[in-house]
């Protein structure tokens, strides 16, 4: 019940291992990470400690731009495939969540029989992939902006495209989200902890807000569109 995120100019893996695993404390039961590699998007994932997510990744992969999650399963059985991140049909989108989304019954069955989409997974979570993918025209942020419209629940997300490298958009919506900023890279977070070796300039997110990221560049964007300014906090303690 983790999510984080890296955009920048190092290899985002050890970020992804290290923020996981400082957010173990929360619970899981599978882990998973979707990173852009080589222009696509590659997901590995697995049911179990992060040990397991660990053994299935490529030591010698380097990407500047990627996503991690610790699932704790509330709509779909811990499996391998029901682990985030979740993509669309051609893994041009992939998403990690956190919390629930209420109405995803009604999201599903719009999408397979008016949409003919195919799910793979049993999890709430799913849609939202297949959801951003339906309105995605080039734009992440605008197709997560219409996406969000139709979600209700319970969610922090975190999103990546294929045909946006240098871009990641979370969404906070009553589940925890924060933004760590750095030097020529920015992170996302569940909590504090999983950024402490990294960062201590913190951006907390609140309710309702979305964020657009860059490696140099972060925008808040409230529920009306507006961007906000948000002020540091910084982190003076260690754990
Ligand atoms: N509801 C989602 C699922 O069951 C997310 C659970 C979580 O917060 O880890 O996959």
């Amino acid at each position: 019940c983790g999510i984080v995120g890296y955009i920048g100019s190092n290899n985002a893996l050890p970020y992804l291992m290290e923020g996981l695993s400082k957010l173990e404390y929360r619970g899981y039961d599978s882990a998973g990470i979707a990173i852009n590699l080589d222009q696509e998007i590659k997901v590995f994932k697995s049911k179990g400690r992060l040990k397991n997510l660990e053994d299935t990744l490529d030591k010698s992969m380097n990407t500047v731009l990627g996503i991690g999650h610790t699932r704790w399963a509330t709509h779909g059985a811990p499996s391998d495939v029901n682990a985030h991140p979740h993509t669309n049909e051609n893994s041009t989108i992939a998403v990690i969540h956190n919390g629930i989304i209420e109405n995803y019954m009604e999201i599903k069955e719009w999408l397979i029989n008016d949409k003919k989409v195919c799910f793979k997974s049993e999890t709430d979570t799913e849609v939202i992939a297949h959801l951003i993918d339906y309105y995605y025209e080039g734009d992440l942020l605008e197709a997560v902006n219409r996406a969000i419209e139709k979600m209700e629940g319970a969610y922090a997300i975190g999103v990546i495209a294929k045909g946006e490298p240098d871009r990641l958009v979370a969404v906070r919506k009553d589940s925890p989200l924060i933004v760590g900023l750095g030097a020529g890279e920015n992170f996302i977070a569940s909590d504090i902890p999983a950024l402490l070796k990294y960062t201590r300039d913190i951006l907390l997110i609140e309710n309702d807000e979305v964020v657009d990221l860059r490696k140099d560049q972060v925008t808040i964007y409230n529920v009306f569109g507006q961007k906000i300014e948000r002020e540091i906090y910084k982190v003076t303690w260690d754990m």
